[in-house]
């Protein structure tokens, strides 16, 4: 089968592709068409267990490669990405719904994870802690074993590449169980892997929903997990995870504000907060989600965001617009519920709120104005391409407002005096904050949630510690 075959694809296990144990297949649907992709098969409990099972006995001879010989491995993996850029992107777009553009910025950050901690294989040194004349103390960090990663559907392949390329360098071995909406990338990515000398039963993949996702988190052979998702799914990752435990990284949600001060650039401050909450059709954790604006430039910042809504072009990803569809159907129903609620809750539209008259989960760009910090769509993730703007009058207010959600993934600051953005920036609680910008860090920076936006840190050097373990070696040299 190639790498980019869409058709029928099995899971892939111990190196083979591998039907499930009941036979039964889902359907990946396009979202902008609602027609079928293709089907994959549906992973049972019985098939998360061989593919943990291969995972566990393929672990002795991973971890024990010379870190250089593994580095060379995750690096081909990061080449053959590259190789296969366009039909990675094509694929990502389809079952996805994002524009070619933005699933080709996916790939290349794929590619970078595998390139970045390729780099760092040689580097997980430990350290020789000083104590008295007669003791000699080393430290080694080790790989847990099997990592078992569940995947969410917005950046299905850089979130695997993500979790994959760090646990893989660190030396364990990684069962992937991506959304069932967004399957076809992690399996591409397997046989990427392969190809690239990645041994048999190093990179596993199961496909299917919550049945496969619960089965991986409570597997006893599972010695680590990663959870990228919403936080009830988090939760029950989290006490299943307390049953063996197993220590967990969660990505979760946010409900990230963007502080518009009084001496912001307004057009700029308005251009990045349309690319934080229009990309993706606003299907991203770290969204900017919240734009809180000082009284003074609210009516401005209205006029500029609205601008910048309406010019977005909207149609199939693959046709490369501004804005794809939403990914599935239920998806879709809750986040036109939310423009309602809004409206409800005495928001005012700006713009947007319709769905595109056509098949396919389109909404157009929204902003609701008027809207007040207790309700409900200024405090719940809608996920979608929906603005909430809040007004403030001063500095303490905004802090109060921004940090007044249950989540702390990300924040922003937009003021033309620096000093004063960095000691906003300071005050929000969130992992990670931006100055006059929004997606701000890259592969490099660590990243991650306070609060209810989860626990550890991926990316960055950082994240090596969500995938290996300190030990210490005490040595008695007392003659
Ligand atoms: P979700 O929680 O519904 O699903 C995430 C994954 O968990 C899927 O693979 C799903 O099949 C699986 N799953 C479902 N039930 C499970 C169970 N009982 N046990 C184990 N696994 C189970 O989330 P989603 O709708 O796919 O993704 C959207 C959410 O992800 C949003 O809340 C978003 O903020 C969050 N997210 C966070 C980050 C981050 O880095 N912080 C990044 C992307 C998305």
């Amino acid at each position: 089968m190639s790498v980019l075959e869409t058709t029928g694809r099995d899971l892939f296990i111990d190196g083979d592709w591998t039907t499930a144990s009941t036979d039964e297949r889902f359907a990946t649907m396009d979202p902008a068409t609602e027609t079928e992709v293709t089907t994959v098969a549906a992973a049972t409990a019985e098939d998360v267990d061989r593919a943990v099972t291969a995972a566990r006995e393929s672990a002795p001879a991973w971890r024990s490669k010379p870190p250089a010989e593994r580095s060379r491995i995750v690096r081909a993996v990061a080449d053959r990405i590259r190789d296969a850029a366009s039909e990675l992107a094509a694929i990502e777009s389809r079952d996805q719904g994002k524009p070619l553009t933005q699933a080709r910025d996916d790939v290349a950050d794929a590619a970078r994870y595998f390139e970045y901690y390729a780099g760092a294989a040689d580097k997980l040194e430990g350290e020789s802690i000083p104590l008295d004349e007669g003791s000699l103390n080393l430290t080694t960090r080790e790989p847990y074993g099997v990592s078992g990663q569940i995947i969410p559907w917005n950046f299905p392949l850089s979130i695997t590449a993500r979790g994959m390329a760090p646990a893989l360098v660190a030396g364990n071995t990684v069962v992937v169980k991506p959304a069932p909406t967004t399957p076809l990338s992690a399996l591409s990515l397997a046989e990427i892997c392969s190809d690239a000398g990645v041994p048999d039963g190093v990179v596993n993949v199961v496909t299917g929903g919550a049945e496969p996702g619960a089965a991986l988190s409570a597997h006893d052979g599972v010695d680590q997990l990663t959870f990228t998702g919403s936080v009830p799914t988090g939760e029950a990752v989290m006490r299943s995870a307390a049953e063996t435990i197993t220590p967990v990284t969660l990505e979760l949600g946010g409900k990230n504000p963007a502080i518009v001060m009084a001496d912001a650039d307004i057009d700029d401050a308005a251009r990045w907060i349309a690319t934080g909450i229009f990309t993706n059709a606003g299907q991203i954790c770290s969204a900017a989600d919240r734009a809180i604006v000082h009284e003074s430039v609210y009516d401005e910042f209205i006029d500029r965001i609205v601008d910048q809504a309406e010019s977005y072009t909207l149609g199939p990803g693959q046709d490369d617009p501004d804005m794809g569809p939403l990914n599935h159907a239920e998806h879709f129903e809750s986040v036109l519920e939310y423009v309602d609620v809004g409206l409800e809750e005495g928001a005012t539209l700006e713009t947007g709120g319709e769905p595109l008259d056509r098949d396919g989960h389109f909404l157009r760009p929204t902003v609701l104005s008027d809207v007040e910090n207790d309700m409900r769509i200024a405090q719940e993730e809608i996920f979608g391409p929906v603005l909430a703007v809040i007004p403030f009058s001063d500095r303490e207010e905004a802090v109060e407002i921004a940090n007044d959600v249950e989540f702390g993934l990300a924040g922003g600051v937009f003021s033309r005096d620096v000093k004063r953005a960095l000691n906003v920036a300071r005050d929000v609680d969130a992992g990670s904050v931006y100055v006059n910008e929004w997606f701000g860090g890259s592969v490099e920076t660590p990243f991650g949630g306070m609060a209810k936006s989860g626990i550890g840190r991926e990316k960055g050097f950082e994240a090596l510690d969500s995938y290996s373990q300190t030990k210490s070696i005490s040595v008695n040299l007392g003659e």
